[in-house]
């Protein structure tokens, strides 16, 4: 089995995440996908964030017709923040024997991961896919790590990616990455303006109809 972690605080899921989430699955052949929202993100304490019962409502309406998207609540079931080394571990004591994890995140959160905790067990604990746009690229992994530690990464030719001191490995990969954030949405959301085209409609119905209340 093959299966994509794809974490955020998705405040709401937009097309972006979904587009990318799709093509992911695609391109690693994953069995699912697996959405875990953030209780609370660490490095975004500076405001406020919807209910969490919101976010994963949202992402129950966006996933529920793919079959192979699925959502995990589990970061609301531990009272801390969320912390993506013990959402991996928990995900590694929970799945077939042999499952391959892939932990999915967006160039601008791979780069800043030297602020997350054990982040040097993280990155050799499951596979890592960074998703990029073209032409900006990361070529070398000098650029985001400490040199001592880039140098345990190999790059492998046949597989396009960076293999790691343990059987993982830290793939770039250039998607079809729509500029849609939640910032943006709810900016649009707050000024009263449309969000049709950037989330999908029973996302966009929700909002109206919750009347979320964006900060
Ligand atoms: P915010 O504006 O509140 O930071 P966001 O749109 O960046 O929201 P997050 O919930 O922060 O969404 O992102 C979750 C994950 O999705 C991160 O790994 C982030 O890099 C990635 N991501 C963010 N925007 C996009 C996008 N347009 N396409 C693909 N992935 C994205
Ligand atoms: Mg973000």
């Amino acid at each position: 089995m093959k299966w994509g972690l794809f974490g955020g605080t998705f405040d709401p899921v937009h097309l972006g995440h979904l587009r990318c989430a799709e093509e992911i699955s695609e391109l690693f052949r994953l069995d699912r996908m697996i959405f875990i929202p953030a209780r609370l993100q660490p490095l975004k304490t500076g405001r406020a964030v919807s209910p969490f019962h919101h976010r994963e409502q949202m992402l129950r309406l966006a996933t529920e017709d793919n079959p192979s998207f699925s959502i995990s609540d589990i970061e609301n079931r531990r009272d801390d923040k969320s912390y993506s080394i013990e959402t991996v571990r928990h995900f590694l004591d929970n799945s077939p024997d042999g499952t391959e994890l892939y932990f999915i995140l967006g160039q601008d959160a791979f780069h800043e991961i030297q602020m997350w905790k054990e982040w040097k067990d993280l990155v050799r604990l499951c596979n890592f896919v960074v998703m990029t746009r073209p032409g900006y690229e990361t070529k070398s992994l000098g650029s985001v790590f400490p040199p001592d530690f880039a140098s345990l990464f190999q790059y492998d030719s046949t597989s396009d990616c960076f293999k790691g001191p343990t059987d993982n490995s830290i793939f770039f990969r250039n998607l079809t990455l729509l500029d849609i954030s939640s910032t943006d949405i709810r900016k649009r959301i707050k000024a009263g303006t449309s969000i049709r085209y950037l989330v999908p409609g029973p996302v966009r119905d929700y909002i109206l109809k919750q009347g979320l209340n964006p900060y």
